[in-house]
């Protein structure tokens, strides 16, 4: 897999707790704690499927949950072990559940429970406990509780209290050796020299339809000390856990939709009994080809932010169907795809003559699990693979029953009044935030990561470690440049000339400050998408800088971002869009890396400091997650499924406990 082709937006919305209509479970919050606030989404439209599709959906929500500890292992090798223990202090404990350690353990298993595993899903960083060593002895043996059940009671209690074991799940610092200082559980004993020498030796650069290496493997040194894959299948590493997968899927395969949708679920339950890797691009071209059936899923190795050579696929699984009203939106995109192709500010060598099969729809996801639980992405552009992509097309989704959540949730958080510079640019953002933000990822997605193309024999891991930010950077300066476009009103899709500056201000309001909030004092902002929103709104704040395009400016001592000239605003994205489209096409690694050192990464402390404060006065959390809805198949006399309900009412921990209870499969240590 390239580093490069990883598609998944991550929200930037700001939501907050509000008084949600009990009847309406989108964007209701059920649990906030650490920087993390969780909500519910509705699934509107699940009522009025067939029969046929919700048996379809309810089978493919068991497979999805199902994984869930395929990706507990991968983050961190004694994750399982972990989860279990503190799940069952959590629900033995007798003593003051008002005391201030407890209520810190609390907190620590909520956010455990969050990042599947001890490290915060986003920073990657360790969680730190609020409670003391002493505390946690004392509770071990109240309760009766044997840490050596759990695994080796030393490695436990330093993986818990030792802030320097294992600190970081993914480290992308320059200079170092990348798979030795990340404690991620998709490599063991080996380095990244070993590891890069690897690949590089199985990797036939002359072959045009290459395998994703390494998207299903750990790679370890075997006791001869030779480099090895142990390949994620039936049989091999998470076998518990893929059988299980695999159990569901064959359960699901009858309520398929259509031959194609049969041959695709038939496929992918192939490629986990085999491991090969051939396989599963074979599951990924007939997955593609699939655009009739309404349910669709993704279930599998999927997207690879969590190695830092960007190689090992995080298991997930997104269960979903069309939102057939709101998908008119991107048909219209996709079918207007060589338009926005043919008219995009870069070099004509860099576009393709020929965009092949962008196709895109809006959906509704009915599950989310592994990597995209409880945080998950509101879009999606698959499959991966560049040749794929290039040969078959890619799927593009936005997830609007997710983005539908953030939105209702965000009312009234305070967000706007604090940070949005006057009453005329909030009501803007009342008025069109929510569709031109739909509308930014349809275009990240649907044209984005599709547009563009590489000159001839370069390489498409050429920026490497910059692949992921550069590639976020470009479908999100074409998603930008195209907002503004007056095809846009020409096509029906927005009603009013002004609209795309309600998504400009924010977005530039996020790259340049809000989003800092998910940043520790004195951290470097790492993450692939927030380098990109870095990236983009540093760049044109210095190059609008003589015309005053925008400006950084104190009002009553606090800073706010001003937009004075938007059409000029707009012309800057599109001269950044050429550039980076030019890095890409040309696999020009120097001046990649010179953009993101220089914008992406350093943070003003200043600046820094002042959002920190003036966001802990609103109470907002940074990051937000998901519950999932309930599905309950109904029987009658004989055990026949006559409906699938699906019910909201279920809380964040016990939902937790619930698939911790009903879905594990696999051992302690991985
Ligand atoms: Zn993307």
């Amino acid at each position: 897999m390239t580093a490069a082709a990883m598609a998944v937006v991550v929200a930037t919305t700001s939501a907050m707790a509000n008084l949600t209509d009990p009847s309406n479970p989108s964007g209701t919050i059920v649990d906030r704690f650490a920087d993390i606030e969780v909500m519910r989404y509705a699934v509107p439209g699940f009522n009025e499927l067939s029969l046929n599709q919700k048996m379809l959906i309810y089978y493919l929500t068991e497979a999805a949950i199902s994984g869930r500890d395929i990706l507990w292992g991968q983050n961190g090798k004694y994750n399982l072990a972990l989860r279990s223990l503190l799940e069952d202090m959590y629900a033995k404990y007798q003593g003051d559940k008002t005391s201030p350690e407890f209520l810190a353990f609390e907190k620590y298993l909520k956010q455990v429970e969050f990042g599947n595993g001890i490290y915060h899903h986003y920073s990657t960083d360790k969680f730190v406990p609020g409670f003391s060593e002493k505390w946690f002895d004392a509770t071990l043996k109240s309760e009766d509780l044997d840490l050596s059940k759990y695994g080796e009671p030393a490695t436990l209690k330093k993986l818990i209290f030792d802030p320097s074991f294992l600190p970081k799940r993914v480290n992308q610092a320059a200079g170092q050796d990348l798979i030795v200082t990340s404690a991620n559980n998709l490599y063991d004993g080996v380095t990244q020299a070993e590891v890069e020498a690897y690949y590089a030796s199985r990797k036939d650069t002359t072959d045009l339809t290459p395998v994703s290496y390494g998207l299903n493997t750990r790679v370890i040194k075997n006791p001869q000390g030779e480099v090895v894959e142990q390949v994620y299948k039936v049989g091999g590493l998470y076998s518990e856990a893929i059988e299980r997968i695999v159990a569901n899927l064959e359960k699901a395969l009858p309520y398929a939709e259509s031959q194609i949708q049969k041959d695709v679920i038939a496929k992918l339950i192939s490629f986990y009994r085999t491991g090969n890797l051939k396989e599963f691009d074979e599951y990924s071209i007939l997955w593609v080809d699939d655009t009739k059936s309404k349910v669709d899923f993704v279930n599998g190795f999927i997207e690879s932010y969590g190695d830092p050579l960007g190689m090992t696929g995080a298991w997930e699984s997104i269960v979903n169907f069309r939102n057939d009203a709101a998908s008119k939106r991107t048909e219209i995109i996709s079918g207007n795809a060589q338009w926005f192709e043919n008219n995009s500010p870069v070099d004509p060598r860099f576009r393709k003559p020929h965009v092949k099969g962008v196709t895109a729809k809006v959906i509704n996801a009915a599950i989310l699990a592994g990597d995209a639980y409880p945080a998950s992405p509101i879009g999606i552009n698959l499959p991966n693979a560049n040749w794929i992509r290039a040969a078959h097309g890619s799927k593009s989704v936005t997830i609007e029953n997710l983005t539908q959540a953030y939105d209702d949730a965000a009312h009234g958080n305070g967000f706007n009044e604090e940070f949005v510079i006057d009453e005329p640019t909030r009501r803007l953002l009342d008025e069109y935030l929510f569709i031109t933000d739909n509308l930014h990822t349809d275009l990240h997605e649907c044209l984005g990561h599709a547009s563009g193309q590489l000159l001839p024999g370069v390489d498409p891991d050429a920026l490497k470690a910059h692949g992921s930010t550069l590639e976020e950077t470009r479908a999100d300066l074409f998603a930008l440049y195209y907002l503004a476009d007056p095809k846009l009103l020409e096509l029906g899709l927005l009603d009013n000339p002004d609209a795309y500056k309600a998504e400009y201000y924010k977005f530039m309001l996020n790259g340049l400050m809000t989003q800092l909030m998910r940043i520790e004092p004195g951290k470097d902002v790492e993450e692939a998408h927030m380098r990109n929103r870095k990236l983009i709104s540093e760049w044109v704040l210095e190059k609008g800088a003589p015309d005053n395009v925008v400006e950084l400016v104190k009002i009553d001592g606090k800073t706010f971002v001003r937009i004075n000239d938007y059409e000029k605003l707009r012309a800057l994205f599109g001269q950044l869009l050429g550039e980076i489209q030019r890095i890409k096409s040309e696999g020009d690694y120097a001046a990649g890396e010179a953009l993101v050192e220089k914008y992406a990464v350093k943070v003003d402390p200043t600046l820094h400091k002042e959002v920190l404060d003036r966001y802990a006065k609103l109470n907002i959390a940074p990051y937000k997650g998901f519950v999932n809805p309930v599905y309950t198949p109904v029987k009658d006399a004989d055990g026949n499924i006559t409906d699938v309900t699906i019910s909201f009412e279920e809380g964040y921990l016990p939902q937790m406990f619930r698939y911790s209870r009903d879905y594990s499969t696999l051992p302690h240590e991985n």
